[in-house]
């Protein structure tokens, strides 16, 4: 398995979910055991080197990359999600949609102050949903040590609005 095969087997899906989006398919990788194994094992080698307390990842797909890397480093994982599904008590922040916003809510003892987390996500492609998780996280007190991504659309920017922090991704695409 390699980087190359792993990029050959995402699906991608012309106009969805609207006209002009060409949709980075993941679920053609993550039902492949060997492939899911390699891009965690892959995301844990690139972590090797930082010092990471706990990983934070966005509704949803963050969750199935997250949880397994987190198993792998032997530490937490912690979810951040869509307003109205944490059941304990949260602090929220809204974001810019194309059309409209959207919020995000993190439990308000999901991370102690000084931890170093690592926020993960399926893909970047402005940068607006992980500045988000980030700006929660922080408020927390955590220590942004590392963005982790399957997947970068190099062209939208996302490294810009992201250039105070460490962005790792294993697959570009214009
Ligand atoms: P951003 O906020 O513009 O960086 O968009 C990234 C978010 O949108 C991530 O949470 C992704 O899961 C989702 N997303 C955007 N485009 C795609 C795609 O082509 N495939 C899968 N998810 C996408």
């Amino acid at each position: 398995m390699d980087l190359t095969t792993i990029k050959e087997m995402i699906r991608i899906i012309p106009d969805f979910p609207k006209a002009g989006i060409s949709f980075k398919d993941i679920t053609t990788v993550i039902k492949d055991g060997v492939a899911l194994k390699y891009i965690i094992d892959e995301m844990a080698e690139r972590c090797s080197d930082r010092k990471i307390d706990i990983i934070a990842g966005p509704e949803a797909r963050s969750f199935i990359i997250g949880a397994p890397l987190a198993y792998r480093l032997g530490v937490g994982f912690v979810p951040i999600r869509k307003p109205g599904k944490l059941p304990a008590e949260t602090i929220k922040r809204e974001y810019q949609l194309e059309y409209g916003t959207d919020a995000m809510e993190l439990h308000k003892d999901a991370i102690k102050p000084g931890q170093n987390v690592l926020i993960v996500d399926d893909l970047l492609a402005t940068g607006g949903t992980i500045i988000t998780a980030v700006k929660l996280v922080e408020e927390l007190g955590g220590n942004v040590t590392g963005l982790m991504f399957l997947i970068e659309l190099t062209e939208l920017g996302g490294r810009r609005t992201l250039s105070d922090y460490d962005v790792v991704s294993l697959i570009q695409y214009p």
